[in-house]
């Protein structure tokens, strides 16, 4: 029996609506079982496939898949060139592997503070912190919305800098009528259940850069190449050469048939968070000391995310007691996210709470809601009755 509802009663649910997650079909399982009774578990001929889908998804020349979003990241950071003394501009509002791929490489994560009203990476901000040992930016498409990306290009060519795009909540998101993937150096997907779509773990860069996918293939399986046309030298047949340190990034055959599969369903799970996210609109945006999310012009997002912003001088509590009462509703709520650089990790790294202040109120008053294509009409009714029960019971 599930606990009472925070102030007595009945919760909304009886079961626990979870913030995100998969949606796996018959299609799904059949194409993973046939790889599963087949020869090739790890590197086979749908790791190819899928990079060669991807890519032509986005409108890239190039995909490399791996073994998660973070290895992607690094991997890409390596592409990039990042080593010790680089610094890397990285939105401030993110999860912690869109920095940790810079420390990886022995650079420096430099933080930026996000825009008000999009969340998203500011770019006058961003054009603040570059120095002299700027090298590359990372941003981030919060929740799916792209980054103004005209403006960080812009920014980029000007400094000379590489723009590696994090896309993990943007795969079928676009700007400006673009899709994601084609539009920086480097862009991150990731397919963590939660995201647009999954391989259970698994991410890929798309890039159409010939140098950076060649540097990437070396560094997903330990920097060895086969290939004959770049072989120092060719002692036979079984030749092979380490030509830089690479990792075992790979992702398997299983994943990869997984992802093509999945991949077909994209443009109707996306369909269908836009469906939910016109629902939220429509019902929360009505509650007085609610702030629903803003959509830019430019932008066509792909919605991973729902995140609410609460006015806190209208409740007579904390965003914490909203957040625990909506979660004894059993409502999967969750917080996306804290700042990078608060993380004790960060602190003892040195990083000073204060180097963002918009992206620290930003997280002192959001809470995300379940947002997934598998959510039935029923859920998002749930959703939306909780939060005005809540909300109306703590409102000033
Ligand atoms: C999920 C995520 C990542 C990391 O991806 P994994 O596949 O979980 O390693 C990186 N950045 C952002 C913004 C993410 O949401």
């Amino acid at each position: 029996m599930s606990k009472l509802a925070i102030h007595g009663g009945q919760p909304i649910r009886d079961s626990y609506l979870s913030y995100g997650r998969q949606w796996i079909d018959e299609h799904d399982l059949e194409m993973v079982s046939k790889v599963l009774k087949g020869e090739y578990l790890t590197t086979g001929p749908y790791v190819s496939e899928f990079e060669r889908q991807v890519a032509e998804q986005v409108g890239a020349d190039y995909a490399v898949a791996v073994a998660n979003g973070t290895a992607a990241l690094h991997m890409a950071c390596f592409a990039a060139g990042i080593e010790e003394d680089d610094e890397v501009i990285v939105s401030s509002m993110t999860f912690a592997a869109s920095a940790n791929c810079v420390l990886y490489q022995g650079g420096t994560p430099a933080f930026a503070d996000i825009d008000p009203l999009t969340y998203n990476i500011d770019v006058d901000d961003l054009e603040k912190r570059i120095t002299k040992k700027t090298k590359a930016i990372i941003p981030v498409d919060f929740t799916g919305q792209p980054v103004d990306m005209d403006g960080i290009m812009k920014i980029a060519d000007r400094y000379g800098l590489i723009v590696i795009e994090d896309a993990a909540h943007a795969l079928g998101s676009e700007y400006r009528g673009r899709k994601v993937g084609s539009l920086a150096d480097m862009t991150m997907f990731s397919f963590h259940p939660v995201k647009p779509i999954t391989t259970a773990e698994g991410g890929i860069i798309t890039t159409s850069n010939e140098l950076y996918y060649q540097k990437m293939s070396l560094f997903r399986t330990h920097g060895i190449t086969r290939d004959p046309s770049l072989l120092v030298e060719n002692e036979g047949p079984w030749h092979y050469e380490q030509h830089c340190l690479g990792y075992n990034y790979r992702l398997t055959d299983l994943q990869c048939a997984l992802g093509i599969s999945q991949l077909r369903r994209l443009d109707e799970f996306i369909q269908r968070r836009r469906t939910i996210v016109r629902r939220y609109n429509e019902a929360l945006g009505r509650l007085p000391g609610v702030i629903t999310p803003y959509e830019a012009d430019y932008s066509n997002s792909g919605w991973h995310l729902y995140i609410i912003r609460l006015r806190l001088e209208g409740f007579m509590v904390g965003r914490k007691e909203i957040f625990e009462a909506l979660r004894a509703e059993n409502i999967g709520v969750n917080v996306h996210y804290i700042p990078v650089y608060l993380h004790p990790y960060y602190q003892e790294l040195g990083y000073k709470k204060g180097t963002c202040p918009n992206a620290e109120r930003l997280y002192e008053e959001i809470i995300t809601l379940p947002l997934f294509p598998k959510m039935t009409d029923q859920d998002v009714e749930d959703v939306i009755s909780a939060v005005e029960k809540v909300l109306n019971y703590y409102r000033r």
